[in-house]
């Protein structure tokens, strides 16, 4: 497809919501400083716009948080657009390489030369032309990952203020890494703020002035996060096809804006045997990636937790087709799939693999959150990882988890204390840290009940959008 000829940029409608709500959760040492964040917004922000531009209007953790943080800042009084830019497979291509690479990962093995060059170019050359026709001067852009990043100077041309925003990253960059940032580099340095979530992400070469950390969050009140009472996870699983149970809690759900709803799509299962209510469970949720290494968990599962305990695993991401900038994710499951098939029938019983609809992002984050509360353990295991907003939605639902210790993880999860962190790499010491939590229940719950007072201070919706407001005022000033 020729540049030119793509579709109309996606506007995301996602409506607004009342932040005051976030008071109701936050630490008490926290709430006086939301209150007033709150209160200041509207005149600072008056008769600007703020643009959250991305690539995906679902699936992946970017998504995830814009879902809650837009509507949040609408309801603060601040308008607030999400655009998604549109692409063609082979930019696609070009820029899940970038993603891997950022990661120290091949990806694809593609070169990052003037052939992929040519492709971003003429891709972002039609968003940018785009996007410029609708921001005015003064308007605030915050452009987020790679995909993104070469809008940075012709929307600075149009005279706004331009935030460019990293969600993924290494502790220990090497060669592939560095030709990641030299790639972006020309255009991320032209950015007025970059963010990073984490200290050890942050490029060379970058203006450090410029430079802002700011972590991620989860919305407590969202589909994925809010409360379910134990017969509501029936229902919900029982609905989704994940669990064969009597399902006193029905199909029911919450909506983002309040609405009840049914849940009517399925999971497509991949498995030998059933879940039932007693089935312990290990649980993994994360896209089709090899960087989230279902595979490893696979092995060290099979290896290392079956010999101990009597749990089964489950790994459970999107159904593929449904993630537009993700062209590795139907790979990476069917290879996952024939994996499985190669075990032995023992084991094959105790893993389940769970493509969960995407029909409906709120049906989805909805069977997530049930996932993640019926889990006895919830494990990510990434080889490489941004954040890793799956460990704070488990860490809010008071669940222990195993998580790799890289990246965000290590903000998130003090060792020991409110979780158990591994090196991804170290298969026994992965199974030695989930069986562990199956017998030692003490150990378990009071992780668990640490992990939410950690998400309760730290990683909030509020915190974020606190930081934002913040960083984007110092910018209007300066
Ligand atoms: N997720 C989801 N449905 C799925 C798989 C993942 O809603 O089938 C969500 C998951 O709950 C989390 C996000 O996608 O909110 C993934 O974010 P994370 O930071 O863990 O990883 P990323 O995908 O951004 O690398």
């Amino acid at each position: 497809m020729v540049a030119g000829e793509l579709p109309a940029l996606d506007d995301v409608e996602v409506g607004s919501l009342p932040p005051e709500r976030l008071l109701e959760v936050v630490a008490e040492e926290d709430r006086e400083a939301l209150r007033r964040g709150l209160q200041s917004a509207p005149a600072l922000f008056a008769g600007r716009t703020v643009w959250n531009v991305n690539s995906t209007a679902q699936g992946g953790g970017v998504a995830e948080m814009l879902q809650s943080l837009v509507p949040y800042a609408r309801g603060a009084g601040i308008d607030t657009r999400w655009v998604v830019i549109q692409g063609e497979p082979e930019f696609f291509a070009v820029t899940k390489r970038i993603h891997n690479n950022l990661h120290g990962a091949p990806g694809d093995g593609g070169e990052l030369d003037a052939g992929a060059r040519a492709v971003y170019d003429e891709v972002t050359a039609v968003n940018a032309a785009r996007l410029r026709e609708r921001i005015a001067p003064g308007d605030i852009v915050l452009l987020h990952d790679p995909q993104t990043a070469g809008l940075v100077r012709p929307l600075i041309g149009a005279c706004a203020t331009v935030i460019w925003r990293c969600h993924v990253g290494v502790d220990r960059p090497n060669e592939l890494v560095r030709r990641a940032w030299d790639f972006l580099r020309p255009d991320v340095s032209a950015a007025d703020a970059v963010i990073f979530s984490t200290r050890t992400f942050v490029w060379d070469g970058l203006d450090e002035e410029r430079v802002h950390i700011i972590a991620p969050s989860i919305d407590p009140f969202a589909p994925k996060n809010y409360d379910l009472d134990r017969d509501a996870v029936s229902g919900i699983l029982a609905a989704a096809g994940i669990e064969d149970n009597e399902a006193p809690g029905g199909a029911k759900f919450r909506r983002a804006d309040g609405d009840a709803a049914t849940l009517t799509h399925r999971a497509a299962m991949v498995e030998s045997s059933r879940v039932t209510p007693k089935t312990p469970l290990v649980v993994q949720v994360s896209r089709w990636d090899r960087l989230k290494d279902p595979f490893g968990v696979m092995r060290g599962f099979i290896d290392h937790v079956v010999p101990h305990v009597s749990s089964h695993l489950m790994l459970a991401g999107p159904a593929t087709a449904e993630v537009t900038d993700d062209p590795e994710g139907a790979r990476v499951f069917e290879e996952l799939r024939a994996t499985w098939e190669a075990q032995e029938p023992d084991c094959r019983s105790r893993i389940h693999l769970a493509t969960l609809p995407m029909d409906d992002v709120e049906e989805n984050a909805v069977i997530v959150n049930a996932l993640q509360r019926r889990a006895q353990v919830v494990v990510q295991k990434s080889l490489a990882e941004g954040f890793g907003l799956t460990v704070a939605e488990a860490m809010w639902k008071a669940r222990p988890v195993v998580a790799s210790a890289l990246g965000g993880i290590c903000d998130q999860v003090e060792d020991g204390v409110s979780g158990l962190l591994v090196d991804p790499a170290d298969l026994p010491a992965f199974g030695a840290a989930v069986s562990r939590l199956f017998r030692d229940h003490d150990a378990a719950e009071r992780m668990g009940e640490q992990a939410q007072a950690r998400v309760r201070h730290e990683f909030l919706g509020s915190r974020h959008l606190l930081q934002y407001l913040e960083l984007m005022a110092a910018l209007i000033a300066g």
